[in-house]
């Protein structure tokens, strides 16, 4: 409850944003918010802490929590990107998006078999980066022990997607 306000205060709403008639939740007010990003991340390592041996960040935003988080938890940090920008060798998962496709990739090798592995993301949408996350980490060698989301837009319906798997959001729209 105290995260959830602490993060409903600090998100601000941007109409038409990145297109007509998006509602885009924007976090970086409360990125720039020292005490309340503090607030954040240890409250956030204080629901995994002896739970998790990774944290997997999505690109881009799902980097800035990951990292701190992961040096709050004392564990590594794995990046999941979007096509092209990691060094091979990588493997990748295609997915759906309301318009086109997208690419998410993983160096199978930042990961040991066997690890539990966080994946963290800013906001839950429709899913698929979520799912795709998911399947990269799988076919690492890793095991996924909770998907945590900031922000989660419920009437997308990503949840759906994310069948049979932990997803934890901090606040849900
Ligand atoms: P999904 O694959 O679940 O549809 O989309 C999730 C991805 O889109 C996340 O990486 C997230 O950063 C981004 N995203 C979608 N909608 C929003 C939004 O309203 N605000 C922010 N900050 N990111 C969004």
């Amino acid at each position: 409850p105290e995260l959830t306000d602490l993060v409903r205060e600090h998100v601000r709403e941007i109409p038409d944003f990145p297109a007509p008639g998006v509602l885009f939740r924007d976090i970086t007010p409360l990125l720039a918010d020292g005490p309340a990003f503090e607030g954040l991340v240890r409250g956030l390592a204080d629901s995994y802490r002896g739970r998790v041996d990774a944290v997997a960040g999505l690109e881009s935003r799902g980097f800035i929590l990951a990292a701190p988080l992961a040096i709050e938890l004392g564990v590594g940090m794995i990046t999941v990107r979007k096509a092209g920008r990691l060094p091979g060798p990588v493997i990748g998962v295609d997915y759906a998006l309301e318009y086109g496709t997208a690419r998410m990739e993983l160096r199978p090798d930042t990961i040991e078999r066997g690890q539990r592995v966080l994946v963290i993301d800013d906001v839950l949408a429709t899913g698929g980066t979520g799912a795709a996350a998911i399947e990269l980490v799988e076919r690492s060698g890793g095991e996924v022990v909770a998907l945590a989301m900031l922000l989660e837009l419920a009437a997308l319906g990503g949840r759906s997607k994310l069948d049979g798997y932990q997803v934890d959001s901090v606040l849900v729209y």
